[in-house]
């Protein structure tokens, strides 16, 4: 098939296009490249040997989106572009809203004039705020905390009205859990700008030296060690649902909230053991109060991406450790 990928040169938009070429479709990645760089594209092609179409572009821009699905002839979208910090969404929400809302009715808009009806989009485990019960499934109530969060379910809110209005639409929204890990190559990964707001890049620059330590956001959670325990799942792991989200979409019309998570949980203490032992290198960590915000545990029930589109997480915590760390060490 001939996928648009848009935000396809960033963090999960790389890998999924890593696997979508592996498994023989062609892949176009628009991305105004506000969060990556260009290299991306000779990198991908070291991994796969095919080189991937670039367009650079703002999926605020219709025209040129319109222009893009027209000439490349795309079957279905997989809408990445967005912003994603969560802190800095309830500092700066209204750039949240118009990339990550405009941006998405700005891609429907073109979607629609050209006749491209299949959509997977990136929505967030963010959209359930603070859990209710565990593990998490579809059906748990949504209950939005932060900016990022209201822009992930607006989004979700308005892709249910359009599959209402048109059956011709087929789309899914698939809730991320917790992404981490990084191609086996070494050669593509998370690369956060500034110091990581998120666990595991930020254990991986302590590893490397690049920080100092490590600080524990609260002890004192009703967990087994008493820190936060969340659902780790390796990047191409995830790359590999979206491969099952466009397969399933071939024979499917409607809307459709899918988790992408493992089910199992980690805690933050058992993620620094893992990577000590991946890397060989110590993970000095120390005790701090809990950061506003963060609930004590969040998992995913993952069975509907199982019963749905025949998915399930295969790689173990080493894996998401270990090839964190082949790219962290290889990148400096
Ligand atoms: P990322 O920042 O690495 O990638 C996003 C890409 O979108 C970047 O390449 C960026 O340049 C591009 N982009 C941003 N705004 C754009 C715009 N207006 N027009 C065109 N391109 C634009 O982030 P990621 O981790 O790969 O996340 C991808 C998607 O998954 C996001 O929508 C994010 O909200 C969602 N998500 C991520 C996580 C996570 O932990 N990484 C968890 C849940 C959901
Ligand atoms: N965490 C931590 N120190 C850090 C970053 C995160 O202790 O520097 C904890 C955080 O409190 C949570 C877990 O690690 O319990 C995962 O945090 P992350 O920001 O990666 O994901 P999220 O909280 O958004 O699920």
């Amino acid at each position: 098939m001939e996928l648009l990928l848009t935000g396809g040169m960033g963090y999960i938009g790389s890998h999924t296009a890593v696997s979508l070429t592996l498994a023989g479709h062609r892949v176009v990645l628009y991305d105004n490249l506000v969060k990556s760089a260009e290299v991306m594209v000779e990198r991908l092609e070291r991994i796969t040997g095919i080189s991937p179409l670039f367009v650079s572009g703002d999926v605020r821009d219709t025209d040129h989106l319109t222009d893009t699905l027209r000439h490349y002839a795309i079957d279905a979208v997989i809408h990445f572009a967005g912003l994603k910090v969560v802190g800095e969404s309830l500092e700066i929400p209204l750039e949240y809203y118009a990339n990550n809302v405009q941006g998405t009715i700005s891609l429907l808009q073109a979607m629609r004039e050209v006749g491209t009806r299949s959509l997977v989009f990136s929505s967030s485990a963010n959209v359930y705020g603070e859990p209710r019960y565990l593990p998490v499934d579809e059906a748990h109530p949504t209950g939005v905390t932060n900016p990022y969060g209201r822009t992930k379910l607006h989004v979700e809110e308005i892709l249910f009205d359009l599959a209402r209005s048109d059956p011709s639409w087929r789309i899914i929204c698939l809730r991320y859990f917790n992404p981490v890990g990084a191609h086996e190559s070494g050669l593509i990964g998370e690369t956060p700008q500034g110091i990581p707001n998120n666990l595991m890049p930020y254990i991986a620059r302590v590893a490397s030296g690049e920080l100092a330590e490590l600080l524990v956001f609260g002890d004192d959670y009703p967990t087994p060690d008493g820190t936060g325990v969340r659902d780790f799942i390796h990047v191409m792991d995830l790359a590999e649902g979206h491969a099952s989200a466009v397969a399933y979409l071939t024979g499917h019309s409607g809307w459709q909230a899918i988790n992408l998570g493992t089910g199992q949980g980690y805690s933050v203490l058992e993620m620094v053991r893992a990577f000590e032992a991946a890397s060989g290198r110590p993970v000095p960590y120390r005790i701090a109060p809990r950061r506003p915000g963060d609930s004590a545990s969040c998992y995913a029930n993952p069975e509907k991406a199982l019963r749905l589109l025949d998915w399930s997480a295969r790689r173990s915590l080493a894996d998401m450790c270990a090839s964190t760390w082949a790219f962290q060490s290889g990148s400096h």
